[in-house]
């Protein structure tokens, strides 16, 4: 058979994501970028995010940025900090650790509280280190660390970072639309997150949700011409224009991903799904007899680290392969420790896709010849 027979596979991974027809759909026209009908599609998406951010549009601004989440993640450091700044990064994993990388190339000052790889920054560790340093002007944090699966405690750490007076740059980027977020309840003064996780859109760009008084003072500072935050957001303001060309399709597939996440109810209607996927998944894999990383109370609804089974006829690139012949795409495991792999909750799935995987997974072991001991099973 021609692979184009089959169906596409469902992707159970952070990003990209399985999307829907729709989104797909809203791809299959040209748009000028300069042209009025386009730039009203950025203006109606920066507007949209600030609502769905809670973020009083008086006082923040929304700018996109083109390229993976990670350019935004850079424009953002670049524009929100100086070289006289110094910034606490808090690590629990692959994304903490590249801010901390992107600190250092951009010539920023930083300290680390780095927990491995998969223990929560505590807000008391946090409020320790902003009085051992008081030299310390800013606080990074990945609110879903993605690496893990972990949902760090970020309403409690902004509430020692504002009354520490200090600025906090948080990556939402696997989180945002998926968990609930308020800027208006929140001290949290950068956002950044992306077109290609939880507001299920495809990939092309990122966006910054930022207050106005940083961006203005950012301006001048960034050490890259293409991801010069406060240009980009100084031009568009002006002419309603991306600075240099806009990946338009995404862009006009985000709205219409967007049209779709406000009618499912919203970021609250989205949790919803996602976390009964994430109930059915976890549920599901330890009657099979997997075990989760990570503890109940730190599980997020985006994506689950599962351990891998010591049994040596288990092994990630036959149990991938095997999978993928059945219709799933899972995703390796990012810890430096344990042998682990990932299975993302996100995207146009729902509960009854979760119990088909469930059915593939035990058929792909079966095929493996690996039998999960009744010990495991009992976890
Ligand atoms: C996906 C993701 C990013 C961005 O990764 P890109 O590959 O650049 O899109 C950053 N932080 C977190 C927590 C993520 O999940």
């Amino acid at each position: 058979k021609m692979t184009n027979s089959i169906k596409e596979p469902y992707l159970l991974t952070p990003g990209p994501l399985t999307t829907s027809h729709a989104t797909k759909a809203a791809m299959l026209r040209d748009w000028g970028s300069w042209d009025d009908d386009f730039n009203q599609v950025t203006a109606d998406v920066r507007t949209q995010l600030l609502a769905m951010a809670e973020a009083a549009s008086g006082e923040y601004a929304c700018v996109p940025m083109q390229g993976s989440g990670t350019f935004a993640v850079e424009s953002a450091l670049a524009c929100a900090t100086d070289p006289n700044d110094k910034v606490l990064v808090l690590m629990n994993g692959a994304y903490g650790k590249r801010a901390a990388q992107l600190l250092h190339m951009m010539g920023r000052r930083y300290v680390t509280l780095d927990k491995g790889d998969y223990l929560p920054p505590q807000p008391n560790e946090v409020a320790v280190l902003l009085e051992q340093y008081p030299e310390i002007t800013s606080v990074f944090l990945v609110h879903c660390e993605t690496s893990s699966g972990i949902l760090n405690p970020l309403e409690a750490i902004a509430e020692v970072v504002h009354t520490h007076g200090k600025t906090l740059i948080v990556d939402a980027m696997s989180s945002f639309g998926g968990v609930p977020i308020s800027l208006a309840k929140t001290p949290i003064d950068v956002l950044v997150s992306s077109a290609n996780k939880c507001i299920e859109g495809v990939p092309g760009f990122g966006f910054v949700i930022i207050r106005k008084a940083l961006l203005e003072a950012g301006k001048g500072r960034a050490h890259s011409l293409s991801l010069d935050l406060y240009a980009q957001w100084e031009y568009m303001e002006r002419t309603g224009q991306w600075r240099f060309t806009p990946p338009t399709h995404t862009v006009v597939a985000f709205q219409t991903a967007l049209a779709q996440h406000r009618e499912e109810g919203g970021v609250r209607g989205r949790c919803a799904r996602y976390t009964r996927n994430r109930d059915a998944l976890v549920k599901g894999m330890r009657a099979i007899g997997f075990g989760t990383l990570l503890e109940d109370g730190w599980l997020s609804p985006i994506i689950t680290t599962f351990l891998s089974p010591n049994d040596p006829a288990f092994e990630f690139n036959a149990f991938y392969a095997a999978l993928k012949s059945r219709g799933f795409l899972i995703y390796p495991g990012k810890l430096t420790e344990v042998e682990s792999f990932r299975i993302g909750c996100i995207g146009q799935l729902d509960a009854a896709v979760m119990e088909t995987l469930l059915v593939a997974m035990q058929d792909a072991l079966s095929e493996m010849g690996v039998f999960l001991s009744s010990h495991s099973r009992s976890a």
